[in-house]
């Protein structure tokens, strides 16, 4: 199946004036044009009785390509079943109020790293409390950038162990029916704790500072806002074991700002696009949004992450460093043995061609020369690597 957001990039390019985006914009706009065409090589095969023809052309793997995203997923997803421990898990989202978006935009390292931050010390910190839970959880922070309509709404994603380990480490506290931080205790840690550092930045000078902010009496204004505001953290339904877990990160943890499945068309002559969205505030209906196909990619390419930017953080009990060790400590607090499992919803990575034509079975099932299909226009569909 060819991409249908593939085709709005490739509409867009050819128009552009090639100044327009950073050059690592331009650099990713460039991969999801290319991606599983003829220009990242490949091969076609057509079948000599029966006509049917299947091509499979390289990935990019440029991590903002919406059509290649499953590519580098399965290797990474298959690692965290070894990381799992057989309890529910909660789920527990942090967002910022929207005024901070003009800063994310300007800073996005700076800021992107603060809300980790501020958000993975507010669990811990939280945690370690007698009063909650009195132990140390492990969770996955994921960092998304984006709202519904693919507008810039940044927002951290935390899936939190359903317990943890006692500071003398000889007990597994579990927590099994609902989260074990109260979420106005976490909304009001997570905004001082953000907001303490964000004061800091601007002591120290650390940010690119965006408009209204250029004198301190405007920043501390801002500042005195932002505390004024409820900061909305809210919980997902929970996990109810480590596979549903599993499956939650192998399905939404590469995606992008929005997948194919919600373009519901897209004209070139017009150049514009329409596609789903939920409203959450009306009633989650789902709406169809038209745009320019300018707007669209604008909006698609405000969620680049700058270069190398870890989306996905491991805290607590899973944090990197020990984890092995500090797993296998909870596991035989647990009485449980290491998960094994391999999943297999993802496709393979690497592609050989077939001997034989999988509609009727003919052995004529040939190569077709370069020549002959290196032009795009001139391709048959099929699915790559
Ligand atoms: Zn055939
Ligand atoms: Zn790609
Ligand atoms: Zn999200």
């Amino acid at each position: 199946m060819s991409s249908k957001i593939q085709k709005i990039f490739q509409s867009f390019k050819e128009r552009l004036p090639s100044q327009s985006y950073s050059p690592q914009k331009t650099k990713v706009i460039d991969a999801i044009c290319k991606c599983r065409t003829p220009e990242m090589g490949g091969f076609v095969q057509r079948c000599d009785d029966c006509g049917y023809t299947e091509a499979h052309f390289n990935s990019c793997r440029n991590r903002h390509c919406p059509v290649c995203q499953g590519s580098n997923q399965r290797k990474w997803v298959e690692k965290q079943v070894a990381n799992t421990l057989p309890i529910p898990y909660f789920h527990v989202v942090f967002t910022v109020p929207a005024e901070l978006n003009p800063l994310f935009l300007a800073n996005p390292d700076n800021m992107f790293n603060l809300l980790f931050r501020a958000a993975s010390q507010t669990v811990l910190t939280l945690s370690e409390n007698e009063k909650f839970l009195g132990a140390q959880p492990g969770f996955i922070a994921v960092l998304h950038t984006w709202g519904r309509n693919i507008q810039f709404h940044p927002h951290l994603h935390c899936i939190v162990t359903g317990g943890g380990l006692s500071s003398d480490r000889k007990r597994f506290v579990v927590s099994k029916d609902s989260f074990f931080l109260p979420l106005k205790a976490i909304s009001i840690v997570f905004r001082g704790k953000f907001l303490e550092e964000l004061k800091t930045f601007f002591v120290n000078n650390t940010l690119q500072l965006t408009e209204g902010l250029d004198t301190v009496q405007k920043r501390q204004q801002f500042l005195d806002l932002l505390y004024s505001k409820d900061w909305v953290c809210y919980c997902k339904k929970p996990f109810k074991d480590a596979s549903a877990v599993i499956r939650y990160l192998g399905r939404y943890t590469h995606k992008v700002a929005i997948s194919d499945s919600r373009i519901v068309s897209h004209n070139p002559d017009t150049q514009t696009v329409r596609f789903h969205w939920k409203d959450y505030k009306d009633h989650n209906k789902i709406k169809i949004m038209q745009l320019s196909e300018d707007e669209f990619v604008r909006r698609f390419l405000l969620h680049v992450l700058p270069k190398g930017f870890m989306k996905i953080r491991h805290y607590g009990l899973l944090a990197n460093r020990g984890r092995e060790e500090r797993l296998e400590l909870c596991r035989d607090l647990l009485k449980a043995t290491a998960p094994t499992g391999v999943i297999q919803e993802f496709p393979k990575c690497k592609v050989e061609p077939l001997d034989r034509c999988p509609k009727c079975g003919s052995q004529s099932f040939l190569l077709v020369p370069r020549s002959l299909y290196a032009q795009p226009a001139l391709l048959p569909t099929g699915t790559g690597p």
